[in-house]
């Protein structure tokens, strides 16, 4: 098979179960009313849209193969777009965990569930946003597979406003949780797990 059409057809199939956990998840948090939501739209969450959009409008014209983006291919080596799927692969079951185990605490939104509980362990014992270090090595990964320059411009854009969206959604978290959270933030790196401990 034409190594091109190989890893289009490997897009596809990644995606597709990938979208297929997202959904399983998403669905139940559309169904809760949070106590409390972000009411702005703050600068970095309006920025991520927009390079979100551009991400999905440049894998669709790299999946039709526009004739007049051929300028944007890559010759990327097959062993780096090997690597590009072994993330995106591995990055599912990640995400699938961190859903489970954030629960009903999950929201696409920045929002404060009724009784809305800490989550402290598993994925979250050492990183405060697994689920946002998740999805941007599947978006990057997914990048790298596609060979691409416009999908890998998106996916790097995509990643930029997350460390503004991570400090929103933290002094949200601070002014729910308090002192509790402050000491959870002592313990563990913010898109990276905390190896070092701190003195205790
Ligand atoms: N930023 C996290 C969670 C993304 S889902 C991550 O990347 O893994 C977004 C929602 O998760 C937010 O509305 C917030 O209320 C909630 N949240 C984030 N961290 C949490 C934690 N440690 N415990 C409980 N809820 C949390």
């Amino acid at each position: 098979m034409d190594e091109e059409l190989f890893f289009r057809l490997l897009f596809i199939a990644i995606y597709a179960v990938f979208f297929g956990v997202r959904i399983r998840y998403r669905v139940g948090s559309t169904r809760r009313e949070p106590e409390r939501r972000q009411k702005t739209v703050s600068k970095a969450m309006k920025m991520l849209i927009v390079a979100i959009l551009g991400y999905f409008v440049s894998i669709i014209l790299y999946m039709l193969d526009v004739p007049w983006i051929s300028w944007s291919r890559l010759a990327l080596p097959p062993w780096l777009r090997w690597l590009g799927v072994i993330g995106a692969a591995s990055s599912i079951p990640l995400v699938a965990w961190i859903h489970r185990a954030l629960g009903r605490q999950y929201s696409a939104e920045l929002a404060i569930q009724r009784d809305h509980a800490l989550v402290t362990t598993g994925p979250y014992a050492r990183t405060r946003h697994p689920m946002y270090t998740t999805l941007n090595m599947f978006s990057f990964s997914m990048a790298i597979m596609t060979s691409n320059l416009l999908v890998l411009f998106f996916a790097v854009l995509v990643m930029l406003p997350f460390p503004w969206i991570a400090r929103e959604e933290e002094n949200m978290l601070l002014e729910t949780f308090g002192e509790d959270y402050r000491e959870y933030m002592r313990r563990t790196g913010r898109f990276f797990p905390k190896i070092k401990q701190g003195p205790k």
